[in-house]
């Protein structure tokens, strides 16, 4: 009888130990899926309080800043309470535990050395026994799981122990990520602080620039019409230098308005043909001192296309302004134009000294350049492709580089024509 009585014993037990586990694995999976920080824990320590059938349940995390470890879910506390009460690393169960990454069970705890009495008269609670388990990151403690006093005044056994090992394992994971995301969640929303600070400066910095630019772009000229001999000279040198500054400001604000998503289309249908001949003309001066030969393939009949215009001539300015600068002189620079596949393909071709193969799809990037800007023996920003790339994109299409250092390069970009709209435009010249 007494044989039958402790088997039926054993088995109650290892029901209640199944249940346990089928909770723990619920809970677990439950864990995986929460990746905000408040309510996961209010769930760990509801769970705890269930499981180990105690009175009260805490989870104190580690503090980098104080150095304590701090209240952050426990069932008897309030919100406010939690924030101010922090508990010792020395001279407190919860310290022994984080400080020796080892589980603790105390059955009597005000008799015990390292109870830190603290909590209790704050809350106005009483402490009998105790269970406290490390949270455990790779094998690093980030804070307690501690449950308090067995209800019905049982003992708590090491039963209680292994349940919240087990689920402490898989808590401390779930911390850590929802902690990570947290993080991850603050530095996105500075970042897109700094952004939009930098997009309001960049607007400010151009408006405020570009007033007093005008007034001495305009005087400049108004000088060099009369000057002579030196000052003629010198009055290029401002002119020059205004016109730089001037196109700089319109590479930051354009890049500003692709970025803000500002940027828009003013659709015309126009011959592609006479937008590549008026851009090279506008560098054909600059070849032309460079001793540079510049060559022309455009299709016939011309190629009209919708398109914007003036977002189209920065793209092919950019393009021609980086072929002369990056190509010696005595070098070849030719623009090719055709329709392929119903789409308006434009190539800027040079013979210059070519990017490297792991750069190509980097010189894109706004401010990027493969020399590093210290060294570098030529002028620019780095913006000219990255604006290149937003307007054409804009228009629905794309731009790429085919290059071989020491033998040149050719950027590529095609746009899809709208043939229907475009049928029956004359061209305007050709
Ligand atoms: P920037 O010319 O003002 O530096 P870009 O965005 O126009 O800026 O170009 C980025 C970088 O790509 C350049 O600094 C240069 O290193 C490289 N690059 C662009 N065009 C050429 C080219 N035709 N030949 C060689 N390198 C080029």
């Amino acid at each position: 009888m007494e044989v039958e009585q402790a088997l039926r014993e054993r088995i109650a037990g290892m029901e209640r130990r199944i249940a346990s586990l089928e909770r723990l694995v619920r809970v677990s999976l439950i864990l995986n899926s929460t990746l905000s920080l408040e309510p996961l824990l209010q769930t760990i320590i509801e769970v705890i309080t269930e499981l180990t059938e105690t009175e009260d349940c805490s989870i104190l995390l580690f503090d980098e800043k104080t150095g304590e470890l701090r209240f952050r879910a426990a069932r008897k506390m309030r919100q406010e309470e939690l924030e101010n009460i922090s508990v010792p690393i020395d001279n407190s169960i919860a310290g022994w535990i984080f400080r020796n990454n080892k589980p603790l069970l105390i059955r009597d705890a005000q008799n015990d050395d390292r109870f830190y009495q603290g909590v209790d008269r704050k809350l106005d609670f009483q402490t009998r026994s105790i269970i406290g388990v490390p949270l455990q990151v790779r094998g690093r403690a980030i804070g307690v799981l501690e449950a308090i006093n067995k209800r019905g005044g049982r003992e708590m056994g090491w039963e209680d122990v292994h349940v919240m090992t087990t689920l402490a394992a898989q808590a401390a994971i779930a911390i850590e990520n929802a902690r990570l995301m947290e993080e991850l969640r603050k530095a996105y929303e500075k970042l897109h602080e700094l952004d939009r600070l930098k997009s309001d400066f960049i607007s400010i910095a151009a408006h405020e620039l570009r007033t007093p630019l005008s007034l001495i772009l305009g005087y400049a000229s108004f000088l060099r019409g009369s000057a002579t001999g030196q000052a003629s000279e010198q009055l290029d040198i401002v002119l020059q230098s205004a016109m730089r500054l001037n196109s700089l400001i319109g590479d930051m604000v354009n890049l500003r308005h692709i970025e803000t998503g500002e940027a828009q289309l003013e659709l015309e249908v126009f011959s592609l043909n006479d937008l590549v001949r008026n851009c090279i003309q506008e560098f054909l001066s600059l070849a032309c001192a460079k001793q540079q030969t510049v060559g022309l393939n455009l299709p016939s009949p011309p190629l009209m296309i919708e398109a914007d215009r003036q977002k189209l001539h920065l793209v092919l300015g950019n393009l021609l302004s980086n072929a002369v600068k990056f190509t010696p002189s005595g070098g070849r620079i030719e623009v090719l134009a055709c329709e392929h596949d119903g789409q308006a393909w434009v190539a800027v071709r040079d013979t210059g000294i070519g990017i490297p193969r792991k750069e190509l799809d980097r010189v894109f990037d706004r401010f990027y350049q493969v020399e590093p800007s210290l060294s570098r023996r030529y002028e620019g920003m780095g913006l000219g492709l990255s604006i290149a790339k937003g307007m054409v994109e804009l228009h629905g299409g794309r731009i790429w580089v085919e290059s071989e250092v020491g033998k040149g390069s050719t950027f590529i970009f095609c746009l899809p024509v709208t043939q229907s709209r475009c049928k029956g435009e004359e061209p305007s010249s050709e």
